[in-house]
Order: structure tokens, then C-alpha cells, then sequence
């Protein structure tokens, strides 16, 4: 199987999860994460059928986004002040957003081009010490600071799991959607959840994820 075959095979589970789960396959969105992989295969995926990719460094987002305009793309790694002007604009949607000074700068760098950023706001749900994101009793504080910042729309929560237990990655989705679900009547846009990913993503899937992130799935021959 090449990468084609493999987004294909991909995209075709997903969407049996998704039945299986009682939900609808237009609900959840499958981000292909090409952050380990060259130009050739995201043409490879495409051709599979991919509509939207995954990026975490704006080295690797920029010269991407930028041939293969057809796709939307999404930034899902660390955010570096200096790198914004990278990234706003370039990503229809970024997911990693935890810092208050990130989201001021995204706000007057979209100002300036005229255009809306939406992002996510990553949060720490499992307490990990080696996780990104804000603790969930800090999430609300934060959809405050953005509901302040014109040109940043905060569309919805992400999350990243603990890796290799499945019970432990089903709670830290069924989490965050509680946390969406207590935040969603003061934020009526909060509605997407970013989880899931190669070892994880049907639990997210079952627990109302409406983003998965997969990279190695599809990417990696040996996954
Ligand atoms: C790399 C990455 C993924 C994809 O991980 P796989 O295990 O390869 O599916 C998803 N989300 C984030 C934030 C990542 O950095």
C-alpha cells in the first residue's frame, strides 16, 4: 500500500467509526498530518482524496500550504511569537493556542491582512507535565481575553491524549467535551473538538471529536 491507498483505507474507517458511533461522517473532519513527509506524498494523499493537512512547524507549513493551495491546512504545533506572520493567514485554523500574548499577536497580525484567524484553544486535560495547553480552570479566562480580540474567533477546544492507554485517552476526550459542553451556552462558536490520533482517534471519535489529527496511519509504511 502506498499513501494513497493508505488515506483512502484511512478515510473509509473513519467513517465506519463514525456509523458505528451513531454519528454522521460530514461531522468529523480528518486532518492528515504530513509533518513527517515531503511534497510527493501530500500530492500522493490528495490524489486519495485529502482535503485537509496538518503542519506543526512553520518551516514545513509554509512551502506546503503554498503549492498545494487546493488543500486547507492546519497548524497544530508549538507556536513561536516570531513565526505568527507565518502562520495566520496560511492555516484556515490554528489548534495549539494557550497563551494570551499568542492570541494578541495573531489578533493584530489578521487586523492587518483584514481577515478573521479561527483557532483552538489546546488544553492540559490529562495534568501531564510533558502536555501543552492551559489547565481546564484556566480555559474560560482565556475564551474571555479572545471574545475581546476581533480578528481571533476561538471555534473550539483541542487536546492531546497520554500515549499507549486507551481508558486513560477516553477520559481526557469524554474531558474535553465536557469542558466544551460547560463553556459552549457563554460561547455559542465553541463548537469543534480537536482529538484523536494514529492509536487513539476511534475513542475520539466516540467521545464527539469533530477533528481528528492523523499522521502515521497514513503516512508511515511500518505504522
Ligand atoms: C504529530 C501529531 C499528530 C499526529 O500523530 P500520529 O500519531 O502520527 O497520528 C497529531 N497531533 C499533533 C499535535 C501532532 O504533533
Amino acid at each position: 500500500m502506498g499513501t494513497k491507498e493508505r488515506f483512502e483505507a484511512t478515510a473509509a474507517e473513519v467513517a465506519r467509526v463514525c456509523e458505528a458511533a451513531g454519528r454522521k461522517p460530514s461531522e468529523v473532519t480528518l486532518v492528515a498530518v504530513s509533518k513527517t513527509v515531503g511534497p510527493d506524498q501530500v500530492a500522493e494523499a490528495i490524489a486519495g482524496g485529502a482535503t485537509d493537512f496538518g503542519e506543526n512547524r512553520p518551516d514545513q507549513l509554509v512551502p506546503k500550504a503554498d503549492e498545494f493551495t487546493q488543500a486547507t491546512w492546519h497548524f497544530i504545533g508549538n507556536i513561536q511569537s516570531r513565526r505568527i506572520r507565518d502562520i495566520v493567514g496560511r492555516a484556515a485554523l490554528v489548534h495549539s493556542l494557550f497563551e494570551e500574548r499568542h492570541a494578541r499577536k495573531i489578533d493584530d497580525v489578521a487586523r492587518e491582512r483584514g481577515i478573521v484567524q479561527d483557532v483552538l484553544v489546546e488544553v492540559n486535560v490529562s495534568g501531564e507535565e510533558s502536555k501543552s495547553g492551559l489547565a481546564p480552570d484556566q480555559v474560560r479566562a482565556m475564551l474571555q481575553t479572545c471574545a475581546d480580540l476581533p480578528n481571533v474567533r476561538v471555534r473550539g477546544l483541542m487536546t492531546m491524549a497520554p500515549q499507549g492507554d486507551l481508558d486513560a485517552a477516553r477520559r481526557t476526550f469524554a474531558g474535553l467535551r465536557a469542558l466544551r459542553d460547560e463553556l459552549q451556552p457563554s460561547f455559542p462558536d465553541l463548537t469543534e473538538l480537536s482529538m484523536g490520533m494514529s492509536e487513539d482517534w476511534p475513542v475520539a471519535i466516540e467521545e464527539g471529536a469533530t477533528i481528528v489529527r492523523i499522521g502515521r496511519a497514513i503516512f508511515s509504511e511500518t505504522f
